[in-house]
């Protein structure tokens, strides 16, 4: 048995809290359901990341919360199971120095646009940090055959490396990944992905032929500007309806 990774040491409370009610926040908006997640990279510490047990994200509370290092070993001797898939995380971390909160969904919506040839678009001003390209992840092409999930190392790693220098990657005949330099702006990113996934939908629908209207690269990097002030506004409104049901 291999020995529990040291912890990088304690994380503040309202940090912890912050983090599970990213959880009840990413349930209440419809990204995740039973399953997903969304961790923090460690405040004090560039190769730890926090995320909770594997458990339904609505349920989190921040006791439930489990420091990992980048090998996606539970540190300070804690025995509670991580979930699988938290490789997700650990390698976005390594790959990613930018990177502080990663989410991991299977929300409905942005599936289809991992299955077909119809890449995803900037469809308003609010998920403007998509028209800088979403990069599609099969996992076929290096690992042939599979259970589909992201269970190690060597899989996370081939995912960052898709995401490259994006904000949000769709992971084929699964669900996708959002990231943000802070907590708040990856909630909002996941959140408007698919906000953004059904919107597309319905313009596909109504249109009569030829490309959609979507923001341009250059759009997109304007509009993404004020969209830190609107993921703000967003994280205020979230997180007080979450303060309104727990008493953290
Ligand atoms: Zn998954």
């Amino acid at each position: 048995m291999t020995k529990s990774p040291a912890s990088a040491g304690p994380v503040a409370p309202e940090v912890l809290a912050d983090l599970a009610a990213a959880s009840h926040i990413l349930a209440a908006q419809g990204v995740v359901d039973a399953m997903g997640h969304i961790s923090l990279r460690h405040p004090d510490a560039q190769d730890r990341f926090l995320m909770s047990r594997a458990m339904p994200p609505a349920l989190v509370t921040p006791a439930d919360l489990v420091e990992f290092d980048m090998n996606g070993d539970a540190c300070g001797g804690d025995t509670r199971s991580g979930f699988l898939e938290r490789f997700i995380h650990s390698e976005v971390y390594t790959a990613r120095a930018d990177v502080m909160s990663v989410v991991h969904s299977h929300s409905p919506s942005v599936i289809p646009f991992g299955l077909c040839d119809k890449p995803m678009q900037a469809m308003f001003h609010n998920a403007a940090f998509v028209a800088a390209g979403v990069p599609v992840f099969d996992i076929r092409t290096k690992f042939g055959t599979t259970d589909m999930l992201i269970c190690d190392c060597v899989r996370g790693g081939a995912l960052a490396e898709t995401l490259g220098d994006k904000n949000v990657a769709l992971l084929r005949a699964h669900g996708s990944i959002a990231v943000g330099d802070t907590l708040q702006a990856a909630v909002f990113r996941a959140v408007y992905t698919e906000v953004n996934a059904r919107i597309q939908h319905w313009a596909l629908a109504l249109a009569s032929g030829g490309p959609l209207a979507a923001l341009s690269p250059e759009e997109g990097l304007l509009a993404d500007e004020p969209n830190q002030g609107a993921a703000a506004r967003a994280w205020q409104l979230w997180r007080s309806n979450v303060r309104a049901k727990t008493n953290w």
